[in-house]
């Protein structure tokens, strides 16, 4: 008889876990609370738009990339068009550019023409620059991440010792997860270039790391969009899992995980049905899984320290404006960033210097023809007054999400000339809404924030002491979270349950 495997979530971590483990001959089922695959990577339909949410970036979309390799492993990848960006962003700056009488700094994705242009800018800035993408360069010179095969002692020995090859990456990770956007601007003379980099986030906990790395994959094309968004991706794994035998359950939403003796014997939905199985793997949210689905019985010191936010902070939540805009926009950049003359104050009390449009001018898919679909996002860390407010008074909640709206479409009328008149289909979803349609924590978008220790070990980890047949696997358990990060997961927990059952992991 196969050894029966029950997964809560069916975001990212959830099928990658069921295709990997139904490869392994597990017999899996995964719960799912929501009407649809995909958690956080998702999107969905109002008025003729498609509204995508996440994935405006998939490491792994060119051959030859680490996580291709990976992504290869469960769904065929190369049947998904992706797009890849020769602009980053477009920003306009307060300072002008002395060089090209202009105030739109572009930041371009391929390493040479960057480098190029900022010298060009900035000659007095000539060895920061040259240093700067000599050290993007070097993560291209590695497969990232190494893709663990083995899980006999000798062989995974061997893989051990290779990764000593890595210690360069190490090492560059380290340094720039101390440096920020501010810090290295400092460094610049130019005041166009300084300014340009002081721009790329409002808050000082964002790391260099998180730039960077990026920057070094969209070079080689490894870092794309996929044409039609989030649902694109999503289709392909809930496809895959099914077609490996897999068995999705929507509208189930778990409330608690039953326990017997210290062991997982199974989960109890909300409407009270029982589902036993011989595994039980939790791939959603950390604190609902934690406190609610185990009633907080398995807590230590670490798990705590996390609650309270100690050493992690969540990664920002946010407040979407996606707009559908009666016009089409292909003449402006599809990712544009300004200041603002006066800062504006979000309902939550966020306050913002900047203003970011992103116009998917480069997905037809989106909007009906001859239309585009645009979205504004504002970051914050105040996710709790939203749910709160959600809970407490919903018609309080709605009228706060209306009035923002309105100074975002002054802005836009001001600054893109879209007027009012032309949006013809409005969605705000907040942190309440991610809460709600996923449990993410305080709306997080993914995850922890890294912190100082960037290569400390999992805050989450995927198993709890004291507890058998159970684990925990999503993007809670790596800092900076994301897509990538939650294939990643899903292989590895079905690589340790292989391990823990004697069987040879096999990925293909
Ligand atoms: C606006 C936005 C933009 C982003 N952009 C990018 C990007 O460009 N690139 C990138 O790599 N990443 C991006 N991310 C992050 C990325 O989407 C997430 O890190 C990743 O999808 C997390 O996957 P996961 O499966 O670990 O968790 P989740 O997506 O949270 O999946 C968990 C699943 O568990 C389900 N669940 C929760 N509780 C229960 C329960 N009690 N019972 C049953 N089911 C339950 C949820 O409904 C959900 O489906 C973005 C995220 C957001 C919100």
């Amino acid at each position: 008889m196969k050894t029966k495997i029950n997964i809560i979530g069916a975001g990212i971590s959830g099928l990658s876990a069921g295709c990997y483990l139904q490869k392994n001959g597990f017999e899996t089922q995964i719960f799912e609370k929501s009407s649809s695959a995909g958690g956080l990577c998702t999107g969905w339909k109002r008025n003729g738009y498609t509204i995508n949410c996440s994935s405006h970036w998939i490491m792994g979309s060119a051959k030859g990339s680490s996580f291709y390799k990976m992504w290869s492993e469960i769904i065929d990848i190369s049947s998904i068009p992706f797009h890849n960006h020769d602009l980053k962003y477009d920003l306009e700056l307060k300072t002008n550019c002395d060089k090209y009488g202009s105030k739109i700094f572009h930041f371009y994705t391929n390493l040479c023409k960057l480098e190029e242009y900022l010298i060009d800018i900035a000659p007095e800035d000539t060895k920061q620059i040259q240093t700067f993408i000599k050290k993007v360069r070097v993560f291209q010179n590695y497969d990232l991440p190494p893709i663990p095969q083995e899980n006999s002692f000798l062989k995974s020995t061997i893989e051990g010792i290779k990764m000593a090859k890595y210690l360069p990456v190490l090492k560059l990770i380290r340094e720039w997860n101390k440096e920020t956007n501010f810090t290295f601007a400092a460094k610049l003379k130019n005041p166009f270039l300084r300014e340009s980099f002081e721009l790329l986030y409002d808050d000082d906990e964002v790391k260099m790391l998180v730039f960077a790395l990026p920057l070094a994959f969209y070079d080689s094309k490894s870092a794309g969009y996929p044409i039609g968004g989030s649902l694109t991706l999503v289709n392909k794994l809930v496809e895959a899992y099914k077609s490996l035998g897999g068995k999705i359950n929507y509208n189930s939403e778990i409330k608690k995980i039953v326990i017997e003796n210290n062991q997982a014997k199974g989960i109890i939905l909300n409407d009270e049905t029982v589902f036993n199985s011989n595994i039980t793997i939790s791939t959603a949210d950390w604190y609902y899984t934690i406190f609610n689905a185990l009633e907080g019985k398995y807590i230590n010191k670490t798990l705590l320290s996390l609650k309270k936010q100690e050493k992690l902070k969540t990664f920002f939540s946010v407040v979407m404006f996606s707009l559908g805009i009666n016009k089409d926009l292909s003449d402006l950049p599809h990712f544009f960033r300004f200041p603002l003359e006066t800062e504006i104050t979000s309902p939550d009390g966020t306050k913002y210097k900047r203003f970011e449009v992103h116009i998917y001018n480069y997905d037809k898919t989106l909007a009906p023809e001859g239309k585009t679909l645009i979205s504004i996002c504002f970051y914050t860390n105040n996710g709790d007054f939203w749910i709160n407010h959600r809970v407490k008074n919903i018609e309080k909640y709605k009228s706060l999400k209306l009035n923002f709206a309105e100074t975002v479409f002054d802005i836009l009328d001001e600054k893109v000339r879209i007027q009012k008149a032309d949006i013809e289909m409005i969605d705000i979803a907040t942190p309440a809404t991610f809460l709600r349609y996923t449990n993410n924590w305080q709306g997080s978008t993914q995850g922890w924030m890294p912190g100082n220790n960037f290569l400390a070990k999992p805050p989450v980890k995927l198993t709890l002491k004291g507890l058998k047949n159970f684990y925990y696997a999503s993007h809670w358990n790596t800092p900076g979270g994301g897509i990538p990060v939650a294939l990643k997961i899903g292989r590895e927990v079905a690589r340790l349950i292989c391990k823990k059952n004697n069987i040879k992991f096999t990925a293909l």
